[in-house]
């Protein structure tokens, strides 16, 4: 639990924006500018909710700010997280908290991960890399936001969803931002979905026992797969990073996390 005080917004920036929110790098993919073009355009135009008293922007750059401070260090993931609009990912009763390191409830017993979390694990997926990353498979929508940092980062997302809810809720939450690299899917993504494989990135936001033979047999060789595993059931989990190597799969555990389970089979 956060004990301390909500900051009010609009958050006051203890340095320059633009020392952490940098312009898209030059090793920016090379789909990126059309999507980026069409966020932008989003950012501009779509309204502010209603009755929030919040300036997003400046929030958000406070957030990326604080991630910064965190430890996450590459300035692409941190200017993708000051681009994306994470208040319009959660219900207008939340809006205000999300900003704040904070997981919250996207419905169906689900939550969107911590600015933090998405920030990390979307660090450690591109780690040693300054080419463009190819196609990318993320088991367990939610309601689409880690889609969207991810969709200004990599060539192609294909993201899975077993629960038509959220599945549909991701699809309208994303659609004002017409994302053309973003394909949404609805199936158990234990399977994985082979017909978008090879994957240059795997990346899960809910934790199972062990990673599905079906992910690491869709990975790329030179490709790396990041996902929360839990070493018995409903026990404590932790981040693991698998690289796939021309001589077999390299696994990293790495620090504790908690995330929701990951399922089987679609409801
Ligand atoms: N990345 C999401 C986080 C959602 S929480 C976001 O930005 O909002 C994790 C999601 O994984 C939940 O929506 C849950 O329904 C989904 N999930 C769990 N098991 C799954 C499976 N086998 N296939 C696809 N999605 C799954």
């Amino acid at each position: 639990m956060n004990a301390r005080p909500r900051p009010g917004f609009p958050a006051r920036l203890d340095r320059p924006a633009d020392a952490v929110a940098r312009p898209a790098a030059a090793a920016a993919p090379r789909s990126a500018p059309a999507a980026t073009t069409a966020l932008q355009r989003t950012l501009r135009t779509a309204p502010v909710p209603q009755g929030l008293g919040l300036d997003s922007r400046t929030v958000r750059l406070a957030m990326v700010h604080k991630l910064a401070v965190q430890g996450v260090k590459d300035a692409r993931v941190l200017d993708a997280m000051g681009r994306v609009e994470r208040h319009r990912f959660v219900d207008t009763a939340l809006a205000t908290q999300a900003y704040e390191d904070t997981s919250l409830p996207i419905g169906l017993g689900q939550t969107i991960s911590k600015p933090n979390v998405v920030a990390r694990m979307i660090e450690l997926l591109l780690a040693g890399r300054t080419e463009p990353m190819g196609r990318v498979l993320e088991i367990g929508t939610g309601c689409g936001y880690q889609a969207a940092v991810l969709s200004l980062l990599v060539n192609e997302v294909y993201s899975i969803e077993r629960l038509r809810g959220l599945h549909d809720k991701a699809r309208q939450n994303l659609r004002l931002l017409r994302l053309p690299n973003v394909h949404l899917l609805f199936g158990d993504g234990m399977t994985g979905f082979a017909q978008g494989a090879p994957y240059a990135g795997i990346i899960a936001a809910a934790g199972g026992e062990a990673v599905p033979t079906a992910w690491t047999e869709q990975l790329a060789v030179g490709g790396r797969l990041v996902a929360p595993v839990a070493r018995t059931a409903g026990g404590p989990q932790a981040l693991l990073v698998v690289d796939k190597t021309p001589a077999g799969l390299q696994n990293t555990l790495l620090e504790a996390v908690h995330f929701v389970p990951l399922k089987s089979g679609i409801a």
